[in-house]
């Protein structure tokens, strides 16, 4: 029997005091309810059932039996810890382990550290400090210095002349696609890999969203593809920089310069990514990014939209403002939006672009230690980076190749689940999706999509965590 278990045990005839004695030692944050006389395991006390039952009016010296307590969750000993740990959620962190004479031997413990997530967001003291500042100063809407502060950091670190903060990066794609005058009968050309929200900026204006293939080693739009896709309807080009690798600016740029379409950069999971020495999203007449929890900088939802077009900047934030006219409150000459991101949102955004270099160093140090890692697995594909590039590796992402690597792409993922390794399968094609299906045949976008998972890629991994999921892989290959 673990030794723990005896020091955080009380009897089911103990009283609230002795139950919050146990706990205080135990330091664990409950205690154990145990059947005197057969040691019969009959629930846990939680601190917070001991808070709630005091806040109710019970006093200390009621019995716990008579406070009420969640279902505990137990398991078998002997379960495999896979099966174990997915029973573990946002308020189950500990399990006791059950005899067949349902006496607990040992305790399956959450371990934070344990469970790789594929991105999450590092918050630390910075953050803290600017959001307190808000609350403190009662500035917690869209007014306040930190939203001018965010635009201005976000604009001098792109090297580009405006930014204007939104409420999350599609509210970026629809202003600007609407600052574009982009409407019903117009036409605009997307990858059809990358996130809906790409395509679904382009319906909201009444515009149709047309689906062109990727590129087999990038997985961004295939510039010779775009040209096929234009018609007299056209208007613009949306290139996705997916995943943190820049799409083909040059290429695309010369497309659109020939054909006269506008090209709007969807840059929501590239910050600071660069394309032959400038950064995405200064290369379109606009750039749009997002702030959404796991992308590489975060406001918790929010967006940017940046552009070096005085004219359209000044159009985008009055859109994004109710189409308030600029020099007469209350006074619309457009339909505009509310699409504002808050000072609180705008106060995280400050103090993650304050360390976006060292997020950024981070993303590149865990894809070199996944490439070195995962090299010479057969069967599987690694991100490239294009001699022209700098890929920002936003999540690290590879190709499963079913026949050479052995199991299928979800089979992996089930696997790596089991292993408390959290993955995502790419993004299904749009031009399969209910909402956008058409009778199109894109054949790389299709296998990408079917082959592509990303991997836990969270700024606080250590490198034994990324050898983890490495070794874990080579398992599975080798099972
Ligand atoms: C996240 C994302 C968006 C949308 O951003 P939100 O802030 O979630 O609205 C758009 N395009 C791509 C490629 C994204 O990854």
């Amino acid at each position: 029997m673990n030794e723990l278990i005896p020091k955080i045990s009380i009897s089911v005839n103990d009283t609230i005091r002795k139950a919050m004695q146990v706990i205080d030692q135990g330091e664990l944050g409950f205690a154990l309810i145990i059947e005197t006389e057969t040691k019969v395991f009959k629930g846990v006390i939680t601190d917070g059932d001991v808070r709630r039952a005091l806040i109710k009016g019970y006093g200390l010296e009621t019995s716990i039996s008579s406070i009420s307590r969640p279902e505990s969750v137990t398991a078998r000993i002997g379960t495999p810890i896979s099966e174990v740990s997915r029973l573990f959620s946002d308020i189950v962190r500990i399990i006791p382990l059950l005899d067949d004479n349902n006496r607990v031997v040992d305790l399956a413990i959450f371990d934070k550290r344990f469970h790789l997530s594929v991105a999450e967001p590092t918050l630390t003291d910075k953050e803290l400090q600017y959001v307190t500042e808000c609350v403190l100063t009662g500035w917690v809407s869209s007014a306040g210095e930190f939203v001018s502060r965010f635009e201005k950091i976000f604009s001098d670190y792109c090297g580009i002349k405006h930014a204007v903060a939104t409420s999350s990066g599609t509210a970026a794609l629809h202003l600007a696609l609407v600052a574009c005058n982009i409407g019903p009968g117009d036409e605009v050309i997307v990858p059809s890999l990358t996130f809906i929200a790409t395509a679904n900026a382009v319906s909201y204006t009444g515009a149709k969203p047309v689906f062109v293939d990727i590129e087999s080693e990038t997985w961004n739009i295939d510039p010779e593809c775009i040209e096929t896709a234009i018609t007299s309807k056209t208007k613009a080009i949306i290139p996705v920089h997916l995943y943190g690798h820049p799409a083909n600016m040059q290429s695309i740029l010369e497309i659109a310069n020939r054909f006269g379409l506008l090209v709007i950069e969807d840059a929501a999971e590239a910050h600071g990514a660069m394309c032959r020495g400038g950064k995405v999203g200064t290369f379109g007449n606009i750039g749009i990014f997002s702030f959404y929890g796991n992308k590489i900088v975060t406001t918790g939802e929010g967006g940017m939209v940046v552009t070096n077009d005085d004219e359209l900047a000044e159009k985008i934030r009055i859109l994004c403002n109710h189409g308030m006219d600029k020099d007469r409150r209350y006074w619309h000459q457009v339909l505009g939006y509310n699409y504002r991101l808050t000072n609180v949102q705008a106060a995280l955004g400050v103090a993650q672009m304050e360390k976006i270099d060292e997020i950024l160093q981070k993303k590149c140090f865990i894809g070199r230690k996944y490439t070195e890692f995962l090299q010479n697995i057969p069967g599987l594909t690694l991100p490239v980076e294009k001699k022209w590039a700098k890929s920002v590796l936003w999540i690290y992402s590879i190709l499963v190749d079913e026949k050479k690597f052995g199991i299928t792409r979800d089979k992996l993922m089930e696997k790596l689940s089991d292993h408390d390794i959290e993955t995502r399968p790419f993004f299904y094609p749009l031009h399969t999706q209910p909402i956008y299906k058409t009778a199109q045949k894109l054949a790389v976008a299709e296998r990408v999509s079917s082959q592509g998972i990303s991997l836990p890629s969270s700024v606080n991994l250590s490198v034994d965590d990324i050898k983890r999921v490495a070794e874990s892989i080579k398992a599975i290959a080798d099972t």
